[in-house]
Parts: structure tokens; C-alpha cells; sequence
């Protein structure tokens, strides 16, 4: 059981694994649990929940506006946080780094405030087939109160992005290009370095979902170039509530403010007011500042460990994982085939077992994966399906895990 299949791992994985208390939950009597839903949320290591609970009891304070001591300790916790991020994303500057609610609320961020500078009607935003709804639904809210046009770049049966396609898009209305970096259905890496270099030759900015890429992979915005990036905390071992827009400057300085409120101003009177300097133009009213502690935790802790090392880890999972699916009968694998193109997500439908039948029995087993359209409903619609159930992968996940979720397929499968 549990201890058994603990004392059999390597000692780097039994490590990592020490960090992440709910891990060792046994569930319904008796199934260890084995958590497979990374790419809705990761657990957290200690060191996350620990720091901020010392926030709480020992610093709290509300930020940026106090001559208090505890003000100015929770301030100086709260900007160091934002230094972790900009390493993190080797950003040039902290003034770059504008903490957000996550992933969702950066992309509307930009949504909202690129459209309201850039975009006037019949302008156009190209996004992908397998974009998050939140990459679909902000822009189309701009669409509806702007009548900006959403483009699709095609994707490719096996969910690859089409190149050729996507370059025949660009046109004189190309405003933006909003794309995911990760697939959060297909796992498929988009090659966003080429992505990026062609919206630059159309002289077009462009803004990187990196929900799925940031927990799986090293990520360097002034390598990959991108103009935005955005991902959520809670993905990348951290807590909910929190996230991260990036921005290059340049693009951030051009831009209207999102929310009006506290922070975000320099002087307010009735007759005009004038915005506080990056990045605190974007951010109205007190920030998690709890959360952005937490967040620089989780930063340091994969850090440590170091994003290659889990990409690798990752990576062998993911191409054992497929290998061993493939043995249930009836198995259907959506996404690249080729695991170098495939992260640490996979999406699988067995026959005609509904995907909400399959996770259901595999909750009983203890194994807890997701099921549905995965807030991707466009691509189901491409790929001719409701939806699918989908296993995904974190540092602390194990060649056992995939071993219980491939014999917890077979046995659901045998009860059809
Ligand atoms: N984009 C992608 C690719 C995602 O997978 C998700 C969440 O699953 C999001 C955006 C939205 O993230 P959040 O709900 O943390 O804002």
C-alpha cells in the first residue's frame, strides 16, 4: 500500500514527495490516494502553507501604506515576492510583474486594456482551436462591446497548431495574437518561439497563456520574446488567488489602467486623476499579499529542485504513461503522439465509456482525475467529442501512480 510504494521510490522522488502532506491520504478506508488532476490544481509543499501562516500570525498588515512597522515588514515581503517572480521569469524589471487574481484575470487584463488602446471595430485577434475559454471568452466580450473579430488558427487531428494556417491569418486588422503555450486538454507544447517570431515580422504583439507551461518547464520571457504572459499560482504548487501578468514595459506603460480604486493612483481629485507608475497601475486595492509570500515560496521550491529536473521527471512520465495506456483495450489518446511535443497532460477516452462514468469509478480506487470538456469546449467540438477524462502530472507523481491508474482503467473497463 501507500508505505510500501513510498519506500520503493527513488530517493529523489520520496523527497519531494515528503513536502506534500496530502499525499499520504489513504481514501475511503483504504485506497492511497493518487492524485492525477495537477493541470486543474497542484498541492502544496509545506513551505508554502508554513510561510504564509507565519504571515498571518507574525506580519500581517495591510501593504504600501503604512509608516508601521508591520506595514512596512508585510511591504517589503510582498515586493521581495514580486523579485522571485521576475527571476522566475528572468522579466527585466519588477516594474514588469503585475500580480493578478491568475491566469484568467491577466488575460482580461489585457483583453480589456489592449483592446480599449489598440482595437476599434473590424480589428482582429487571432487565438487557436485549443485555447482555455478564458483565452476565448475575454476576447469576445471585447468583441460584443467593440466588435473586434476572434480568428482560429486550425489545429491538426493529432492537436498540433497549423503553421501555414496560422500564418495566412495575419492581415491589416491583426491587432494581437493571444495563444496557449501548454494545451490543458491535449498537453501539446505549442512552438511558441516561431508562434512569436512571426507576429513580430507583422509587426503584432503577442500574449502567451502559460497556465500548463509555467509548472512543466523553464520559462524565460526575454528569450521567448513574448509582449505578455500570464499564469496562475495554484498551478505552479502555489496558492489560489493569485497569479501573474507579465508585460514588457514598453506595452504596460501604453496601456489604460483595469480597475480604478486604491494603489493604482498617484493624486485623485473630482476633476482629473493621475495613475501611479508599473506596476501598480494595475493594481487596484490591496493585493493577497499573503498569497504573493505564498507564491514566492512555491517559486523557490521548484527552483530548487529546478524546472529541468522536473521536466524530465515529467516527461518520463508522460512517455511511460502512454506507453502504458496503450495496452486497455479500446484505449483512444488525444494529442501528439511524440512525447517531446506532449507535457505532462493526457487526455484518453476507452470505447464508449462516458468519461464521467470512468472518473467516477476511478474515484473509488482512489485515483482522482478530471473528466469533461476541460473549459475547452471549441476544441471538443473539433474533435468530435463531449468530452474526455484526463490525467496530469506534477514533480511528485510516480511510475506507481501510473501503474494504479492504468490497472484502475482496466478493471472500470471490465465492469462494462
Ligand atoms: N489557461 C489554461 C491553459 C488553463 O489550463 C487554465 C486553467 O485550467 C486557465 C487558463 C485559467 O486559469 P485560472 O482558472 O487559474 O485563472
Amino acid at each position: 500500500m501507500q508505505t510500501m510504494q513510498i519506500n520503493s521510490l527513488p530517493t529523489q522522488e520520496k523527497e519531494w514527495r515528503s513536502a506534500f502532506p496530502i499525499l499520504n491520504k489513504v481514501l475511503y478506508g483504504k485506497y492511497p490516494l493518487v492524485y492525477l488532476d495537477n493541470a486543474a490544481t497542484t498541492q502544496k509543499p509545506r513551505q508554502v502553507v508554513e510561510a504564509m501562516t507565519e504571515e498571518y500570525y507574525n506580519v500581517n498588515a495591510n501593504v504600501h501604506r503604512g509608516v508601521h512597522f508591520l506595514s512596512m515588514q508585510a511591504t517589503d515581503l510582498h515586493e521581495a515576492s514580486r523579485e522571485t517572480v521576475r527571476r522566475f521569469l528572468n522579466a527585466r524589471s519588477a516594474s514588469e510583474i503585475v500580480f493578478t487574481r491568475g491566469t484568467t484575470e491577466s488575460i482580461n487584463l489585457v483583453a480589456s486594456c489592449f483592446g480599449q488602446a489598440f482595437m476599434k471595430e473590424g480589428d482582429e485577434v487571432i487565438i487557436s482551436e485549443m485555447e482555455h475559454h478564458s483565452n476565448i471568452v475575454s476576447w469576445q466580450l471585447l468583441g460584443e462591446s467593440r466588435g473586434i473579430k476572434l480568428r482560429i488558427v486550425p489545429i491538426t487531428d493529432d492537436g498540433r497548431i497549423k503553421m501555414d494556417d496560422y500564418e495566412k491569418l495575419f492581415g491589416e486588422r491583426t491587432k494581437i495574437v493571444s495563444i496557449t503555450h501548454v494545451s490543458n486538454v491535449l498537453g501539446t507544447v505549442n512552438p511558441v518561439r516561431d508562434i512569436i517570431r512571426i507576429a513580430h515580422e507583422h509587426g503584432v504583439p503577442v500574449l502567451i497563456d502559460g497556465a500548463q507551461s509555467t509548472p512543466h518547464m523553464p520559462i524565460d520571457v526575454q528569450e521567448l520574446d513574448c509582449d505578455f504572459f500570464a499564469f496562475s499560482g495554484h498551478k505552479v504548487y502555489g496558492p489560489t488567488g493569485i497569479g501573474v501578468l507579465y508585460g514588457k514595459e514598453e506595452w504596460l506603460d501604453r496601456l489604460p489602467p483595469y480597475m480604478g480604486g486604491g494603489e493604482m493612483i498617484k493624486t485623485v481629485s473630482f476633476e482629473h486623476t493621475t495613475y501611479n507608475d508599473l506596476p501598480y497601475k494595475f493594481e487596484a486595492g490591496t493585493p493577497d499579499y499573503v498569497a504573493s509570500t505564498g507564491l514566492a515560496k512555491a517559486l523557490d521550491f521548484v527552483t530548487s529542485i529546478g524546472l529541468d529536473t522536473i521536466q524530465t521527471h515529467e516527461r518520463d512520465l508522460t512517455d511511460y504513461a502512454m506507453q502504458r495506456l496503450m495496452e486497455v483495450e479500446d484505449m483512444n489518446i488525444f494529442g501528439p503522439k511524440d512525447v517531446s511535443l506532449h507535457d505532462a497532460v493526457i487526455s484518453f477516452q476507452v470505447g464508449n465509456i462516458h468519461h464521467l462514468d470512468m472518473g467516477t469509478l476511478l474515484d473509488r480506487l482512489g485515483i482522482a482525475v478530471r473528466t469533461g470538456h476541460h473549459c475547452a469546449e471549441p476544441l471538443m467540438h473539433r474533435l468530435g467529442i463531449e468530452g474526455t477524462c484526463r490525467a496530469s502530472f506534477a514533480l511528485y507523481n510516480t511510475r506507481e501512480d501510473v501503474d494504479a491508474l492504468v490497472e484502475g482503467i482496466k478493471r472500470v473497463r471490465q465492469m462494462f
